[in-house]
């Protein structure tokens, strides 16, 4: 491997460090292989030649706007740049043409005010400040000049940025295809508002951010010929549904229910609401209010945004009694019945509560028991009413409020579509994706599977659109590109998604015989894919698996992988609710199709959402992609700490990222021949002479630089 540094004493270098990552300092002494280093910090440190690497001595204080200006694209010297960045308050910076994002977590709105969107209208790209306003208006030009749709994919961990970043990129869209003259509310208004009414019923508190989206988010912006926003398409993937009835400490439910509780008292005595801590979906976390954020307002102002949206008055009752019957739900609470097994609301407290969630569903107070504390079995002859325990009641109870949440919430995402409208005749489009980063926890359940897969497909996205961009520049500069890798995960998505035998297939395949369990299901896998290389079983476990992601390894917990994919919805749950006299309610469970009640049609979330996946992909491939990564700089999301070794665990999982700005040798004017001796010369291999550009192989630079020293 080619030497990262130049050895001589005397050379600035970084030498990575346990706490920091890396560090700066001097070589003082060189030996071979052995370096020694007196640091800035005023530590002497001892390291291997190959893991010291050359730092820029003329690198720039306040940074540089572009990755692709660095002197070194390495590691240390990318993390450097971004630092040095955030420390004043430069939050944004290229790598090309992609826009790095590291989250402020505070306020700095002259940064989005009018103003700034006015000077970034026709200004070229790199002209300006690295800015979520130059990605939306490179992408707004695109579009209207080559008549191509495009896209926007913001990715990062959670509560780095994406949401607010797509909130940007959406304004910016609005602004530019805005129309002058509105007739009542106009298109781009109810786009934007979308978003508030979206985050208080799918956002809410969770460790990692205050503001957490808990589903995946598509907005398809239509503009007609001249420009001009025409419609919108918004789709959404997985909300996470466990959160409606389990909050662990110190998360919190979605937003809406503590805003809620936190309406007018009117509103709060007509639902028969109160204090949060009396709720058991809430109380079993004890946080109930957010930093800054004053649930009473923020009620009224998502009242005011269903407005914009087109959703009516009595449309937004409807929803906001729905939301205070599934509280009422959550304090039913069950007790042993009379007969063995059976279950029985556990006190007056508790009736009180089933008849005050019966009367806001509308539906029959003894029908809603009867849909919690039994079960109607249908063999082939007749059907047998069984009594549950008070366990499983509870846990039916708890699978009701689910379903009506998850129903509610496609409710909304489908009348925003329909009350912003969609322009069939435009073939103008930009899409905006804000949808979870990969995750990698100490349990991994079917929900880090699902978002997993999602980020392997759009890093195999990612890495076939940077293989082409690579090879456009290399044909621009008229070099041999045959020898470009492409890095290609398409087997981790074979193990995955592959059909028939892939882990979504067998997955489906224990959901629909009755006598599998996750450990049946786990022993399959191992039979399965024994041999693969991106598969293997924990030594210490019968039932976990790990799947070789391109960020990492992860290991999955089977326990809920079957529960978790059944997606059905409990008869007598259809029934009750079907049968509502609000046709809100029973709107939200229509009746079922012939033969999908026969149950003879298996639908699993798995199968479901990987066909998303699909359609998702396929609308990415058809148009030009633009990237905005976000980068979360600290764990306790706080303003002014930029923890080195976090971010770069980050920078870390987007793989490919020094590829895209292939190292440039700065300042070489002389005929490519006079190059081509000079490298020669030095005895370096495998580099390429471009038209306009030399390209090194990594390290090479360094190497360039040592010579430069020594000769
Ligand atoms: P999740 O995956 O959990 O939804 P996310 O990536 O969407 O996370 P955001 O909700 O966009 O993260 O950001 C988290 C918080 O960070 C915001 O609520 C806000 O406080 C702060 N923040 C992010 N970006 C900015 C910004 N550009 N300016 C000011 N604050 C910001
Ligand atoms: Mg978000």
């Amino acid at each position: 491997m080619a030497a990262q540094v130049n050895s001589v004493v005397g050379t600035h270098v970084w030498v990575e460090d346990p706490g920091v990552a890396w560090i700066d300092g001097e070589i003082v002494e060189a030996d071979g292989e052995e370096i020694e280093i007196n640091c800035t910090s005023g530590k002497m440190v001892v390291a291997k030649a190959s893991n010291v690497y050359q730092k820029d001595p003329e690198f720039p204080q306040c940074g540089v706007d572009d990755m692709t200006r660095l002197a070194y694209l390495h590691e240390p010297g990318v993390l450097h740049n971004l630092q040095c960045r955030y420390d004043i308050n430069e939050i944004y910076t290229y790598t090309g043409n992609i826009l790095i994002a590291v989250n402020p977590f505070r306020r700095l709105p002259h940064l989005y005010d009018n103003h700034m969107m006015g000077q970034y209208k026709g200004a070229s790209f790199g002209e300006l400040s690295p800015h979520p306003f130059a990605i939306a208006d490179s992408a707004y030009r695109l579009m209207i000049n080559e008549g191509i749709s495009q896209s926007i994919l913001v990715s990062g961990e959670s509560g780095a940025g994406k949401t607010e970043s797509t909130k940007m990129l959406m304004q910016y869209l609005a602004y530019m295809g805005g129309r002058a003259v509105a007739e009542g509310r106009s298109v781009e208004q109810k786009v934007l508002e979308s978003n508030p009414v979206l985050e208080a019923f799918g956002n809410a508190k969770t460790l990692r951010n205050n503001n957490s989206s808990r589903f995946g988010k598509f907005v398809e912006i239509q503009f007609d010929q001249s420009g001009r926003i025409s419609g919108a398409a918004i789709k959404t993937y997985l909300l996470e549904r466990s959160r409606v009835c389990q909050v662990s400490d110190p998360e919190r439910n979605y937003h809406c229910f503590y805003m809620l509780c936190a309406a007018p008292e009117e509103d709060v005595g007509r639902y028969k609401l109160g204090n949060p801590r009396t709720f058991h979906y809430l109380n079993q976390s004890n946080c109930y209010e957010l930093d800054g954020v004053d649930d009473s307002k923020e009620y009224l102002a998502t009242r005011t945004a269903m407005d914009v949206v087109g959703i009516s008055s009595n449309e937004q009752d409807a929803i906001f009694r729905v939301i205070a019957a599934i509280l009422h739900l959550g304090n039913v609470e069950f007790a042993k019945g009379d007969e063995t097994d059976s279950s029985e609301p556990k006190d007056d407290k508790s009736r009180f509560h089933l008849k005050t969630a019966a009367e806001l569903f509308m539906c029959d107070e003894k029908f809603l028991e009867d849909s919690m504390c039994k079960r109607v079995i249908t063999t082939r002859d007749e059907s047998i009413t069984k009594c549950l325990d008070p366990n499983a009641a509870a846990v039916n109870r708890d699978a009701l409020a689910k379903i009506v949440y998850s129903r509610l919430f496609d409710w909304l995402v489908n009348k925003l579509n329909s009350s912003i409208g969609q322009d069939p005749n435009s073939k103008n489009l930009i899409g905006v994706l804000d949808i979870y980063g990969f995750e990698s926890f100490k349990t991994n359940s079917f929900e880090q599977f699902c978002i997993n897969l999602t980020n392997e497909k759009l890093q195999q996205h990612f890495n076939q659109h940077v293989f082409k961009m690579e090879q456009e520049e290399y044909t621009k500069e008229e070099i041999d590109w045959s020898y470009i890798e492409f890095i290609d995960n398409q087997d981790v998505l074979d193990l995955i998604e592959k059909k028939p035998g892939g882990i979504i297939a067998l997955l489906d395949e224990a959901c629909m015989f009755p006598r599998s369990t996750h450990e049946t299901f786990a022993q399959k896998l191992y039979q399965t894919f024994k041999d693969h290389k991106r598969f293997s079983k924990p030594k210490l476990s019968q039932t976990d698996f790990a799947i070789s992601h391109y960020a990492g390894e992860v290991t999955y917990q089977t326990e809920f992988f079957l529960d978790k994919n059944k997606d059905y919805v409990v008869a007598e749950h259809q029934a009750l609710l079907g049968a509502s006299k609000c046709s809100f309610v029973s709107g939200l469970f229509p009746p079922l199709p012939e033969e999908s009640s026969k149950s003879s049609k298996f639908s699993s979330i798995g199968s479901r959402f990987k066909q998303q996946l699909q359609a998702l992909l396929e609308t990415l491939n058809a148009t030009e992609p633009h990237y905005v990564r976000c980068v979360k700089p600290n764990n306790l999301l706080k303003p002014g700490i930029f923890e080195n070794s976090n971010v770069l665990q980050q920078l870390r999982m987007w793989g490919r990222f020094s590829i895209l700005a292939p190292d440039v040798l700065n300042g070489c004017s002389d005929e490519i021949t006079a190059c081509k001796r000079l490298l020669e010369k030095v005895n370096l291999k495998g580099y390429q002479i471009g038209k306009t550009k030399v390209f090194l192989r990594a390290g090479q630079m360094a190497e360039l630089d040592a010579y430069r020293t020594v000769v």
